[in-house]
């Protein structure tokens, strides 16, 4: 039935399981485990689990598998799986998949964290992994051989907002046999259907756009329904990355208003783009849906729009960047992104801290790049605060 609605329907409606009490808002069960009847249904259920049957809520619990369907249903996938965080669904996705001898091609622009799961935790455990510039398709096909198992890839990354032709990505990738895994967090749920541009597996934090007013960590791996179960939930289930009941409230409470919000964020987005390119005082401004960005064309063809995150680069490097920060009044200094309040961040001196120079001038995160994750605010009063703060400098 729900595959017949619209993204608001389903983001209000896919899922929800109601209790014999009629509730209006989706129960939070939350309870760690659940009674049998007999000594003989509990064998059973042990035996073989069914649609409304749970044992252990790090198998899997009523109100998480609300969370599971609804995004699923949002997704267009047969099949999902919630985490306790975004980071617990890339390491999910990534290792239960994944033996000593395989090989992994990942790109190289990837949040910290994706970044040293990749480079440090799999390379440990004997997985071979090549990076590649991931704009660059000669070099995705040049790393990609027959034993590659998967590639792995953030559709627009962070904070440079790097678009990638995930549908030509997807063709080097499956010409070999090698699976998609898509860390789809700055594209959006809302923005990008990566699945039918080619991705097998998405995996999104939740903790972004989807809570989008920063309350829980939460994450989620979607994909074929023989992929989630036979794959992901026997390593999940027994490695403890479960989401807890409460978060998956909080996250279905977050999906009812995700499409109005993203959309409203990306309305401000382009507005502040649009406000500040020219400004004199910035040596770039990045955002893929202004037509000087590096991959608009591919941008346009497989983001509905370009998402809720602008970069700017401030003349003055990082001294420069600190006084505006310092002097910005609505938008505040912090590291989430998707929240329904504006925040900025200073990658080169927190998320990216760990990189060395040479490595964030690669990805050009340079000491003058900030990344300002756009709001629901008024955009005229957040392109205000932006212009008064650059006066500051
Ligand atoms: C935040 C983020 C993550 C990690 O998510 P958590 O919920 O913080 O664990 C992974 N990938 C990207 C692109 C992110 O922005």
């Amino acid at each position: 039935m729900s595959k017949d609605w619209n993204t608001r329907t389903k983001l209000v409606h896919s899922g929800t399981r109601r209790s014999q009490y009629g509730e209006v808002s989706e129960a939070i069960y939350l309870t760690q485990g659940f009674v049998y009847d007999s000594a003989e249904q509990a064998a059973q259920r042990f035996e073989k689990l069914g649609e409304d049957e749970f044992i252990y809520a790090r198998y899997g619990n009523p109100t998480v598998a609300m969370f599971e369907e609804r995004i699923a249903a949002l997704e267009g996938s047969e099949d999902a799986f919630a985490t306790a965080s975004g980071m617990a669904a890339v390491n999910g996705a990534l290792t239960s998949m994944l033996k000593a001898g395989d090989h992994v091609v990942s790109a190289r622009a990837l949040f910290g964290s994706c970044l040293y799961i990749l480079e440090d935790i799999l390379t440990r455990y004997g997985v071979e992994v090549t990076f590649v510039d991931g704009t660059d398709l000669d070099a995705w096909r040049a790393a990609v051989r027959p034993d590659t198992k998967a590639v792995f890839l953030e559709s627009m990354s962070n904070p440079t907002l790097e678009v990638i032709d995930l549908k030509s990505v997807a063709e080097i990738a499956h010409a070999q046999g090698a699976l998609v895994v898509v860390d789809n967090v700055f594209s959006t749920p809302v923005f990008s259907r990566a699945l039918s541009l080619g991705a097998d597996v998405v995996v999104y934090s939740a903790t972004k756009h989807i809570d989008g007013q920063g309350r829980v960590l939460g994450g989620v791996i979607l994909g074929t329904k023989d992929f989630i179960r036979k794959t992901v939930e026997p390593y999940l289930k027994h490695t403890g990355g479960a989401m807890s009941p409460f978060t998956a409230w909080v996250l279905l409470k977050g999906m009812e208003t995700l499409d109005l919000r993203v959309r409203a964020q990306a309305d401000g987005a382009l507005k502040v783009a649009q406000a500040l390119s020219g400004d004199a005082r910035l040596s770039r401004v990045i955002y893929p849906d202004l037509p000087d960005h590096p991959q608009h064309d591919i941008a346009k063809a497989q983001l509905e729009r370009g998402g809720t995150v602008v970069a700017i680069e401030v003349k003055g490097g990082q001294a420069a960047a600190f006084k505006m920060l310092n002097a910005l009044e609505i938008v505040t200094i912090s590291n989430n992104l998707g929240d329904a309040k504006s925040i900025i961040t200073h990658p080169a001196t927190t998320t990216h801290q760990r990189l060395s120079e040479e490595q964030r001038l690669e990805l050009g995160i340079t000491p003058g790049l900030v990344r300002l994750s756009v709001g629901i605010e008024d955009a005229d009063d957040l392109v205000a605060d932006l212009r008064q703060a650059l006066d500051a400098v």
